[in-house]
């Protein structure tokens, strides 16, 4: 099992290639299907992360990431199946 810090690790490699994709390894299962979406107020230029990988479904949150040019970020302020919309409900490493 990945730890919180080699989660935050693939974090930023991920993070450091946007708006690219990445096709960083989890750190976890090897595969190269790590996720990040934004979600921040509206109107605001940080927000928080959502990281996590679609094979085994394990990742971590970060708070008060700038979000990069090019990213699109979902809104606080939007209903819940709007905000949640392609995030799974993956196992938060702590
Ligand atoms: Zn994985």
């Amino acid at each position: 099992m990945a730890t919180f810090d080699e989660l935050l690790d693939a974090n930023g490699s991920v993070y450091g290639a946007l708006p690219a994709e990445s096709d960083h390894q989890c750190p976890n299962c090897g595969h190269r299907t790590l996720r990040m979406v934004f979600t921040t107020p509206p109107g605001a230029g940080h927000g928080y992360v959502s990281f996590w990988c679609d094979t085994c479904l394990e990742g971590i949150h970060v708070s008060r990431a700038p979000v990069p040019a090019g990213v699109t970020a979902l809104s606080t302020a939007a209903p819940i199946e709007e905000r949640t919309r392609g995030i799974p409900n993956y196992r938060l490493v702590t």
